[in-house]
């Protein structure tokens, strides 16, 4: 069975871990977000590509779900000793290899697809991880100024990371978007797939500014396969993250029924938390077949029910 899935960092690695050992022998093509990139002290990092590949290559640092396994910041620690900015964006040693490989990579002329490809090499992460684009494309945050009254845009990430989402947004902006041209094999993997699924990933900020390259959202809607998704917010919250600021930013209610509006278009199945099932009639109203499950990935066996559960579900609306 091909799969392919549209992911961001996180949530959607651990979704696919769980994915994986549900259906070892299943092909999947993962989507990843790379609005997230930023350039840091030269180095160009991509955190939700880096989350993927480390999540699936049994890298990752469990406790926080991201970066390398027991890091260590002696790099960091020294670049602070100087007082480089950015200070609030912290690489650790192991992760700036990563980091150091894919800016040399680029800088010899590589595409950021190429790159990854090879960075799996080594990562072998049980699926073929594309980046959306190869061009760059960069979230950006529209907040209040400092006192003057003047709106200003800061990146993504400095919101987040910095800021942690409560400076309200008035705006995201996907810098570069209109430019922007789906990487080799994207398209190809959405209208190939027998079953297109969207992780639970930060609606927004994830799975927003993938769908939002010019022609992905089109294939995803045109693509003869179901169009199944999981809920990131569960009883009215994100599960882990500032998802709700990103939603309150677009206009969009922090539910599992508000995000399932938000990809009306393309979703023909949409698994929501058990214990948001009051929330079934008002999705399957819109026209997407709606189910509620267990969605907590508590582990990676929690992580494989909600698969099974997301595929059981594409079964279900194929055979409508
Ligand atoms: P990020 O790029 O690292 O922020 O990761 P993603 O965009 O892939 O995922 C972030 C989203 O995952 C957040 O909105 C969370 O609510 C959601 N999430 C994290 N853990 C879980 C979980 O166990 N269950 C569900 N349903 N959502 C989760
Ligand atoms: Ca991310």
């Amino acid at each position: 069975m091909r799969i392919t899935a549209l992911a961001g960092g996180i949530g959607g690695s651990r979704f696919l871990r769980g994915l994986l050992r549900a259906i070892p022998d299943a092909e999947v093509t993962v989507v990843g977000n790379t609005a997230d990139d930023i350039t840091l002290h030269g180095l160009h990092v991509s955190p939700d590509l880096d989350t993927v590949m480390y999540t699936l290559g049994d890298g990752v640092e469990e406790s926080q779900g991201w970066g390398r396994r027991g890091d260590t910041s002696a790099v960091a620690d020294e670049l602070a000793a100087y007082g480089a900015e950015p200070r609030w964006f912290t690489l650790g040693d192991r992760d700036i290899a990563t980091h150091l490989l894919r800016t040399r990579m680029l800088t010899a002329g590589y595409p950021l697809s190429a790159v990854t490809e090879a960075l799996c090499d080594r990562w072998r992460p049980g699926v073929r991880l594309l980046p959306m684009t190869d061009d760059r494309v960069e979230t950006h945050v529209v907040v209040a100024g400092d006192g003057d009254g003047q709106e200003r845009a800061i990146h993504f990430q400095e919101w987040w990371v910095r800021l942690h989402a409560k400076v309200p947004a008035r705006r995201i902006v996907l810098v570069g978007i209109e430019q922007a041209k789906p990487a080799p094999g994207v398209l190809d993997a959405v209208a190939a797939a027998d079953v297109i699924v969207l992780p639970p990933s930060n609606p927004v900020v994830s799975i927003g500014p993938i769908l939002s390259v010019p022609g992905v959202r089109d294939a995803v809607t045109v693509a003869g396969a179901p169009v199944v998704g999981l809920s990131p917010i569960i009883g009215g919250a994100p599960v882990r993250g500032m998802a709700d600021a990103a939603l309150t930013a677009i206009g969009v209610p922090t539910s599992a029924a508000g995000v399932a509006e938000l990809f009306a278009d393309l979703l023909d199945g949409w698994l929501v938390d058990s214990t948001d099932a009051d929330a079934v009639p008002a999705v399957e109203a819109a026209g997407i077949r709606c189910r509620a499950a267990p969605l907590l990935m508590t582990d990676v066996d929690a992580a494989a029910a909600m698969a099974r559960a997301a595929l059981d579900l594409a079964e279900e609306v194929r055979a409508r």
